[in-house]
Order: structure tokens, then sequence, then C-alpha cells
């Protein structure tokens, strides 16, 4: 049974992995065995977060890389490789919240700069990574999508798209590398606290988690089990599977 959940041995690649989700679930691979690469455009935030993955026993390092990048994709990935040797298992966390306007304002290069982190990144990051990853047939790819991917969410025509597709490329890419023992799968989380959105206060939050039947907002430590199964040789037979994680929301 233990070995189910064991990522001993295995490399982690968390992209948006210095702070909030990724942060979250990069503590919890690297608690369950993991080596970790933890990506971002900001090297510092990457930096302390490794220094704090370090500092309780795992290996870590920190790539600069931009996910909306080909260039830096691809560079970060080799990157990882040469460090490693191999890469086990890639999570796609980064991404923006996008425009919070109505569908009438958002001009497009705020929509492209949306879908640009939250699908292309994700595809970005996927199709670098599955390439290494078929010639050791194995490999996990988890996707972070969101309540958005199922639900309209207000002020977010932009982000619901983003993460509709996010939900779409995860299917696509399950049915085409399940043959090359590459389980993708995603976790759609709700309301999670993080610094996702900087305006947010405590009231906000309390006003939220009332709307939440759990009674409370996410924490991203909530996410950490659904992201070590995903990563597990226990998810070996999910294949394009969405978890959702949001204490009853979608139930209303
Ligand atoms: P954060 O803002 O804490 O995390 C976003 C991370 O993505 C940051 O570390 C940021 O680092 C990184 N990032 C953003 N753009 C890029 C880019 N172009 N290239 C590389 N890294 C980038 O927010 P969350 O932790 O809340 O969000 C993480 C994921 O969870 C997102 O995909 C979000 O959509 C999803 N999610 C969040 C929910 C929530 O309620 N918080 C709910 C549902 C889903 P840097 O700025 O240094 O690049």
């Amino acid at each position: 049974m233990s070995g189910l959940f064991d990522l001993s041995g295995k490399v982690a690649i968390v992209t948006g992995g210095g702070t909030g989700i990724g942060l979250g679930i990069a503590r919890a691979l690297a608690g369950a065995g993991a080596a970790l690469a933890i990506c971002g455009r900001r090297l510092e935030v990457c930096e302390s977060a490794c220094d704090e993955l370090r500092a309780s026993g795992a290996l870590a390092t920190a790539c600069r890389c931009d996910v909306t990048s080909p260039a830096e994709v691809e560079a970060m990935v080799a990157g990882v490789l040469a460090r490693f040797g191999h890469i086990d298992i890639l999570v796609n966390n980064a991404g923006t919240t996008g425009a919070a306007q109505e569908c009438l304002e958002i001009d497009f290069g705020q929509w492209r700069q949306t879908l640009a982190t939250n699908l292309d990144g994700v595809f970005l990051c996927s199709q670098a990574v599955a390439r290494r990853m078929v010639p050791q047939q194995r490999g996990k790819i988890i996707n972070i999508a969101s309540i958005g991917s199922f639900l309209p969410l207000p002020m977010s025509a932009d982000y619901s798209a983003s993460k509709g597709g996010v939900l779409m490329l995860t299917r696509a890419m399950a049915l085409e590398l399940v043959r090359h023992n590459i389980q993708v799968n995603a976790i759609c989380p709700g309301y999670v606290d993080t610094g996702f959105n900087p305006a947010t206060t405590e009231r906000v939050l309390a006003g939220i988690g009332r709307k939440v039947p759990a009674g409370r907002i996410g924490q991203p430590a909530d996410l950490s089990g659904a992201a070590i199964l995903l990563a597990s040789p226990a998810s070996d037979y999910m294949v394009g599977s969405s978890i959702v994680i949001d204490g009853g929301v979608m139930l209303k």
C-alpha cells in the first residue's frame, strides 16, 4: 500500500511553484519523496521556495521561465533534464486571473495574455516534457484547471475560456499519451486562499467562505492529497480525469 503513493526517486516540475497552489503542491510532492524543479518568471520567488523545500530535506532547483515562451520552456525543460537526468511529473500550475472585466470590455491584448499563460503555457510545457517522457515510457502530467472549466465565472470570459480549454487539452493529450504510459489528469479547484487576487481582503475571503457549502475558502494544502494521487502509481489507470476540489461550490 505505501508504495502506491511513494514518489521517492521521482523528479517533478511545478510551474508557478514559487507561490500559492503551486508551492502547496510542491511541498506535498517533496513530502512524498520527489525532487522538485520550481519555475516561474521571478527567479527569486522560485529560489526562496527551493530554500524552504531543501530545509525540509528535499532536492530542489529553481528555474526562471515564462511559460508563454516556447524558447524559455524548451530551455527550462532541457535544464531540468540536465540537472536530474529524467522528468517524471509535470504540474502545469502557472496561471493568471485574467482581465476581471465583462466580455464587452476585455481588450484583445488582455485576452491573448490570459490565453497565452493559462492555455498556451499548458500546451507548451506538456509538449516539451512529454517528448522527454515518451522514450522512458512513463510520466504524469497534472493540469491545474478550475471550477471555471465547467462554470462561467462572473467577469471572467477570458479566464473561463482558458480553463475550459485546459480541461479539454487534458482529455485530448491524455487520450494520445496513454499508449506511452503517460497519464494526463486535472485538478479543478474552487476558491483557494492565495495571492492570486491581491485585492482580496479578509472580509472578502470570509464572504466567499460563507458561500461555500464546506463553510470556508480552500487552502493550498487542501489540494495536496489529489496532487500526490495524480503524481503517483495510485493513478496509473486514471486517464483524462478531473478532480474537483471546491468545498461543494459546484453542487449549488
Ligand atoms: P498565484 O498568483 O499564487 O500563482 C500563480 C503562479 O504562476 C505564480 O507563481 C506566478 O509566478 C506563476 N506565473 C504566472 N504567469 C506565469 C508565466 N507566464 N510563466 C511562468 N509562471 C507564471 O495564484 P494561485 O496559486 O492561486 O494560482 C495557481 C493556479 O491555480 C492558476 O493556474 C490558477 O488559475 C489556479 N486556480 C486558482 C484558484 C484560486 O482560487 N486561487 C482557483 C482555481 C484555479 P511569476 O509571477 O513569478 O511568474
